[in-house]
């Protein structure tokens, strides 16, 4: 699982967004009493007298609130101004939460790298913005208190603005985000791109689990050991929030869990479960990376892939889950005839949606390679739209000629 895996979660690695994380409030209320004592100081001087400087500090603190809302608002408007589409905004300084405004453009959106450059911008320049103008009022005012206290707003604006330009080595870092668009807009479009399409594996590994979950064979989890189960629940876990895990980390934790389905100790149904997700979550990046990106799932994987699908529907031949998960292996495996076969009964009604338009596509793909185009074209609107990424994948096979290469120039295996 390493080679065409490995590319793929680098992509993946780079979220469009990410959950909201808590930050450290220990580091926010150092820099807080840094910025206190630091404005006491400056007031001190400009105003040479202590209450004043305190007064004046207070409302330099202040406005550091009002900037920070102003930095969002700034990433709010341009969004609007760009029509990005916006799915959440939370303005919250200093609850621990991180303010955000979070956007899901469509990746293939004209003048996409400009247009998320100009929304990264945005908070930047409105802090920037800000500082100018309370810098230029200044000039206007007589009394020291008052110069103290805007000089001191000015400041905190434009250190605001600054600061969030600095490339950061965190994922949501303004400057590192737009250095990203600016420097390697194609990478960027195909992170984004990618990034949707984890989504759909996940949600189709989520409907794969309610499946397994909601079985009451499965019992209560075992605590503590190498419980299969809880392993495998763990595993998806770190999927579902995979930014903070590097890819080396997860395909290790692939591999340790197909040690386990495969180990003869190991519960044959928990053994299906583990088979299923672990086929599907990478089958379908095989195939995206086969199509997308050109590079053909190797023999040693489709081997890999094919021995875990197997497991899985040898325990349950008639689960719309495992047929979905040895299909996968048939298509990768260039044995479309075989994955077509095993899906030819979809019930819409009986499974879950999100696995009937999963397995819609994939049968999709066999039509596409057994050169039953009609067929593809009904099977795509029969999946509806729900599934965007997969249905471009599967569009991408039918306009292609001749069909891309899914699996590498080594030998056919039988699946
Ligand atoms: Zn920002």
């Amino acid at each position: 699982m390493q080679r065409a895996y490995g590319k793929c979660l680098g992509l993946y690695f780079v979220r469009p967004y990410d959950l909201p994380v808590t930050s450290p409030r220990r580091r926010l209320v150092a820099a807080f009493i840094l910025l206190l004592l630091e404005a006491v100081a400056f007031a001190l001087l400009v105003t040479e007298s202590v209450t004043g400087a305190i007064a004046a500090a207070g409302i330099t603190c202040v406005s550091l609130w009002v900037h920070l809302v102003l930095h969002e608002c700034g990433h709010l408007v341009m969004a609007k101004l760009l029509r990005l589409p916006i799915i959440a905004v939370r303005i919250a300084p200093f609850t621990g939460w991180r303010s955000e405004v979070w956007v899901r453009p469509t990746p293939s959106t004209t003048a996409l790298p400009l247009r998320m450059v100009l929304f990264y911008l945005g908070g930047p320049i409105a802090n920037l913005c800000t500082a100018t103008v309370l810098g230029t009022a200044t000039a206007s005012t007589s009394t020291p208190l008052t110069r103290a206290a805007l000089l001191g707003a000015a400041f905190v604006a434009a250190l605001l603005g600054v600061a969030n330009l600095i490339p950061g080595i965190s994922p949501r870092s303004d400057g590192r985000n737009l250095l990203r668009w600016l420097f390697a807009p194609t990478a960027s479009r195909a992170a984004l791109q990618a990034g949707y399409y984890q989504e759909e594996v996940s949600r189709t590994l989520r409907t794969i689990a309610r499946e397994e979950v909601g079985d009451h064979r499965l019992g209560d989890p075992v605590r503590g050991g190498n419980d299969p189960r809880l392993a495998l629940a763990a595993f998806q876990r770190r999927w579902s929030t995979g930014h903070a895990h590097s890819a080396a980390d997860l395909i290790a934790d692939a591999e340790r869990l197909a040690a386990l389905a495969r180990a003869d100790s190991t519960d044959p149904m928990a053994a299906a479960a583990i088979a299923q997700v672990l086929t599907v979550q990478f089958g379908l990046w095989y195939l995206y990376a086969a199509v997308v990106n050109g590079s053909p799932v190797q023999h040693q994987e489709v081997l890999e892939i094919s021995e875990l699908a197997r497991l899985a529907f040898h325990v349950q031949p008639h689960a719309l889950s495992a047929r979905v998960a040895m299909s996968l292996a048939h298509l990768l495996n260039q044995q479309p005839e075989h994955a077509r076969s095993l899906l030819l009964d979809i019930r819409p009604g009986v499974d879950p949606p999100d696995l009937c338009n999963v397995a819609f596509l994939l049968r999709a793909i066999a039509e596409c390679y057994l050169g039953n185009h009609a067929d593809a074209a009904t099977l795509i609107r029969v999946a509806g739209g729900d599934y965007q990424q997969l249905t471009q994948v599967v569009a991408a096979i039918q306009a292609a000629d001749p069909v891309p290469p899914l699996f590498a120039s080594a030998p056919r295996v039988d699946a």
